[in-house]
Parts: structure tokens; C-alpha cells; sequence
């Protein structure tokens, strides 16, 4: 397999965090119908030209699956472990025992696992939790052994007893998060923790049961979110209203959408944005019934 360099974010400053995006793989997915609930079917058009650098020539939406490496007061800290290497993902058969940069990226940004303090998982699906283990000699063990790994107690919950009701899950909980709780590096943050300076645990449950974002709000403000999976392709930003075939609870997961889009385009708040694909982080702008996103690239 030949791993050739992907589009991905430059190191971006916000106050006194430094960010880097770690990235495993961006491409082309499904189209906006397919992954979207009552998507309309002129959703790119209605959502403008803006739209169309994320969006193959056949109309799919291309989406990112990586990390993001915050540096702030000393700490390290990785928000989500992306797809992983290795993986047992028959369902996936793109990312099945695949391979990725990821490490690479990691070593760019001037970091080693061994560096990382905390490891901060929004929520327990399989394309955020690859890179807690490794496959050693037929063995996953933590690829980060020295931090501290959290998710809120919910998420933990759900899929620690569910995740065999969800084929897609494959084996991640059993190879990537049981090997991690096993090693007793794995415990639960809730809203309201503040897991650094000015660095607070905010909820987005809806998409997953428990899943959690970070807002930097130095000052009261927020700076900037790590929002998760709010969105997955910025074509969501322009149809808040459309929930993902993937979301847990539909309902709940467009109204937290619907309040966060609201409240980041009133405060000007920068998004890093999970799944978004180059420059992902960027800013709410109102437009129509919705909002655009712009690029802070
Ligand atoms: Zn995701």
C-alpha cells in the first residue's frame, strides 16, 4: 500500500492553544442523501457554491477522519483516535487492516505517543477510537500509556453494553477501548469539567448517547469548540435540520446542532471540525434558513 500526503489542516493559534490535525484518511463517501435524513435533493444547491470544494465531481461528500493535538499550558492533549491501523472492520472494506499516516503526522507536529497527557474521546464509534491501541504481535495494547484517557460515563456505558448490536462497530470496543479500560487508564469527565485552562467538557449527546465536545473559553467566551460529530460534512451547516442515518437520537441531535451553530456564529467562535476534510477549522456564518462555514485556512 502506498500512503500518499492528504489534505489536512495547517497548525492553527487560537489564544494560548496551538492545534495540529492528526489525519488517518480523507475521501470521497456517500452523497448528501444517503447519509442525511430528508435531505432535499438540491441540498448542494441550496447551499451555494461555497459548498462544492467539499464535494467530489460525482456530487459525494468527502469527508476527514483524524485527530486533533492541542497544546495549551504545558499540556498535551489528543481529542479522538480516528480509524486506526490494523483494524478488523469487515464492514469497512476501506479501512479494513488498513494503514495510515497518522503516526507520522503525530511525529510532525512534534509529538511522540509517549508526550500525550490526556487523551479526550467525544464519543466511542469506531472511526474515533482506532489509535488507542496498537496491534502488537497479535496483541492490542494502549498506544498511549502514559496518559490519561477520558469519555463521559454515558457513552462508556452505552457501548460498552451495546456495541454488538451495531455491526458497524466491528471489534473497536473489545480491541481498541477494553485493552485501554483493562490497562486502568480509562475514567469519565462530564459537562462542566474544565480539563484544562480554560479548556471545559460540553455536551452534544444526540448524535451518540453520551458524546461531549470542548469549548475554549479563556475569558467566558468561547474562543473555539472541538464540536465532534455536530456536523459531519459542512453541507449540514446550510440543512441543520438533517440528522444522520448514524445518530442515536435524531431529534436531539439537530436541536444541539441548531443551538451551538447559533451560539458559535453570535461569539464568532473558531469550529475544529472532526470529519470536515483540509482546513477544517473555521467559522458559522449565517446564510438563508442556515449557516455557511468559512474557512480560517
Ligand atoms: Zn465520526
Amino acid at each position: 500500500m502506498v500512503l500518499v500526503p492528504l489534505p489536512r489542516m495547517t497548525t492553527k493559534t487560537v489564544g494560548a492553544m496551538r492545534v495540529d490535525a492528526l489525519v488517518d484518511s480523507v475521501g470521497p463517501t456517500r452523497l448528501p442523501e444517503e447519509l442525511l435524513r430528508d435531505a432535499p435533493d438540491d441540498i448542494a444547491e441550496r447551499a451555494g457554491d461555497w459548498v462544492r470544494p467539499y464535494l467530489s465531481d460525482d456530487g459525494r461528500m468527502i469527508l476527514a477522519y483524524q485527530s486533533f493535538l492541542i497544546r495549551l499550558d504545558g499540556r498535551v492533549i489528543l481529542v479522538d483516535c480516528a480509524v486506526g491501523e490494523d483494524g478488523n472492520f469487515p464492514a469497512r472494506p476501506d479501512w479494513h487492516l488498513g494503514k495510515s499516516n497518522w503516526l507520522n503526522h503525530l511525529g510532525l507536529a512534534g509529538m511522540r505517543p509517549q508526550d500525550i497527557d490526556t487523551v479526550f474521546l467525544t464519543h466511542l464509534h469506531m472511526d474515533h477510537t482506532g489509535w488507542l491501541t496498537r496491534n502488537v504481535g497479535g496483541v492490542w495494547q494502549p498506544t498511549f500509556p502514559d496518559a490519561r484517557h477520558v469519555t463521559s460515563a454515558p457513552e462508556l456505558a452505552f457501548w460498552t453494553e451495546r456495541h454488538s448490536d451495531f455491526p458497524y462497530m466491528s471489534t473497536s470496543i473489545p480491541d481498541c477501548v477494553a485493552p485501554v479500560q483493562k490497562a486502568g487508564l480509562l475514567g469519565t469527565v462530564a459537562p462542566g469539567d474544565e480539563i484544562a485552562p480554560g479548556l471545559h467538557v460540553v455536551d452534544l449527546a444526540g448524535h451518540s448517547p453520551g458524546m461531549i465536545g470542548l469549548e475554549y473559553r479563556p475569558n467566558g467566551v468561547p474562543l473555539a469548540t472541538f464540536n465532534a460529530d455536530l456536523m459531519h460534512h459542512p453541507i449540514q451547516m446550510a440543512a441543520p435540520q438533517c440528522a444522520t442515518i448514524f445518530c442515536a437520537d435524531p431529534d436531539k441531535a439537530v436541536a444541539v446542532r441548531r443551538r451551538k451553530l447559533a451560539d458559535y456564529a453570535a461569539h464568532g467562535t473558531v469550529m475544529f471540525c472532526n470529519h470536515f476534510p483540509g482546513e477544517c477549522a473555521g467559522l458559522v456564518v449565517p446564510q438563508g434558513d442556515g449557516y455557511r462555514f468559512q474557512s480560517v485556512g
